[in-house]
């Protein structure tokens, strides 16, 4: 498998490109707000955009699209956009060749939010940065992001995590790293002491001295 985390510009945002080996077929997954970075590995590697991907619908997550779409051509990309409130499943899979990519539903940060794995690698848009996990807007919202980050928790513990945001003190880290080092993870046993840490994350922060 290629796997690529390719830097996107905007607020250190991620992008990434998963692709077989064997066919040069890719997935590209939230190539934004810059796509150049990606642009430049496909074209480099003589990769074939095969599904485009973005993790929720935020501008600097989903705003690289027509550039890609113009360098694949529109009609070449066989799904597009694969919100996660569009899928009707809690988990979609496509097929890259050999690999078998999972979507799978992570509400929270968006109602359309997903993360998308790939063999033992997550990709985790907002919903889980290194260390953090992405903002929410209402308590409803921070509930499901809760319930989505017990999904994700359930994953192998070896399982890399690849966030959507260079936000943490390494660009990936590991579901047993998350579990360890992540307060908002060690807080998953109780949705009070979660929202707790949500609604005071910036004088926790100060107190921490996390930036
Ligand atoms: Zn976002």
């Amino acid at each position: 498998m290629f796997f690529k985390q390719v830097k996107s510009g905007g607020d250190r945002n991620f992008a990434y490109i998963i692709a077989s080996g064997k066919t040069k077929e890719a997935a590209v997954i939230d190539p934004s707000p810059d796509a150049w970075g990606v642009l430049d590995i496909i074209k480099r590697e003589n990769l074939k955009i095969k599904y485009l991907i973005n993790t929720h619908s935020h501008y600097d997550h989903s705003s690289g699209n027509e550039d890609i779409k113009k360098l694949a051509g529109a009609e070449n990309i066989n799904y597009i956009n694969c919100y996660g409130s569009t899928l009707k499943e809690n988990k979609v899979q496509l097929h890259i060749h050999d690999l078998v990519v999972e979507a799978i539903k992570t509400p929270g940060h968006t109602p359309d939010s997903i993360c998308i794995k790939a063999g033992d690698k997550i990709v985790t848009g907002d919903t889980l940065f290194v260390g953090k996990v992405g903002g929410t807007y209402s308590e409803d919202d921070a509930r499901d992001e809760f319930e989505s980050l017990k999904k994700l928790m359930e994953l192998p513990e070896e399982t890399e995590v690849w966030p959507g945001h260079d936000y943490g003190v390494m660009p990936h880290s590991t579901i047993v790293y998350e579990k360890a080092n992540n307060p908002f993870i060690k807080r998953l046993g109780s949705f009070s002491d979660f929202l707790w840490l949500k609604q005071n994350w910036a004088q926790y922060k100060i107190e921490h001295g996390i930036k």
